[in-house]
């Protein structure tokens, strides 16, 4: 069975100050299903964004931040309890922070947890641990973070489902004729240096740290599918059919 990783964002999970239930609901379908023919991973920001939802602090101050993220994150691990209990598919809450991939010792704990997690029919919900650690212990975005999980995990493949249909050949914000990129075999050094450009203020990331994911990922010889988070039918196409016309695969030749 192959093995594959979800990642999905703040701004796909949460709408005005609350978790976008809808959506989110889409999402743990679209697992539901997927788990029938993969083995699924799934790495889930939107723990800041959550707490947002129950306590206002500013989440650009350190502390506040680290709150934010310990109030948010049981509120989206119960949004999802409640989602993947009407699919009869119990779930493992696994925090990570970089240091868990500096050692093969430290790699190997979590490696062995999310193999056994997956061997029990668990699905494992991974999310970066924003509360306890310091910023040079944190990939400070699940892009770069979900590419990690995806390789120490041997998967096939990694999906990051986002505020955005794919990868284009211009900034499709400012250019209309922007055109979707279907595939990508190489990424050029100067699209990776780009400053980051996060959607949403809760957002870390923006296109260019799923560039970084990207090319981490076809650089161990994976492949990453880029895909519109708000509507899942070309996540649906690519995992289900041979046709898709939206999302962008990122894989090396
Ligand atoms: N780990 C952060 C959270 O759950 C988000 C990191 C990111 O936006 O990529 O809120």
């Amino acid at each position: 069975m192959k093995r594959i990783v979800f990642k999905v964002g703040s701004s796909v999970l949460t709408n005005r100050d609350e978790v976008a239930k809808e959506r989110m609901l889409n999402l743990v379908s679209l697992i539901a299903e997927a788990r029938k023919k993969y083995e699924v991973i799934l790495v889930s920001s939107g723990a800041v964004a959550s707490g947002y939802t129950a306590l206002k602090l500013d989440r650009k101050k350190a502390v506040s931040k680290r709150v934010l993220a310990s109030v948010g994150q049981p509120i989206l691990m119960h949004s999802y309890k409640n989602k993947f209990d009407i699919f009869g598919v119990d779930i493992a809450q696994i925090l990570l922070t970089e240091e868990d991939f500096d050692s093969r010792v430290h790699t190997k704990i979590f490696q062995d947890i999310i193999d056994s997690a997956l061997e029990n029919g668990i699905l494992p919900i991974v999310n970066e641990n924003d509360i306890s650690t310091t910023s040079d212990q944190l990939f400070g975005d699940n892009d770069q973070l979900s590419a990690h999980v995806a390789h120490y995990t041997n998967a096939d493949i990694l999906i990051i489902l986002s505020d955005i249909k794919g990868y284009y050949d211009d900034n499709p914000k400012k250019n209309p004729d922007a055109k979707l990129l279907k595939e990508v075999n190489e990424i050029k050094e100067s699209d990776l240096n780009q400053a980051h450009s996060p959607n949403n203020e809760f957002a870390t990331g923006g296109i260019v740290t799923k560039l970084k994911a990207a090319n981490y990922i076809m650089g161990k010889g994976r492949s990453m599918f880029l895909c519109s988070g708000f509507d899942l039918s070309a996540a649906r196409d690519f995992l289900f059919t041979d046709n898709r016309e939206e999302g962008t695969l990122f894989i090396k030749k």
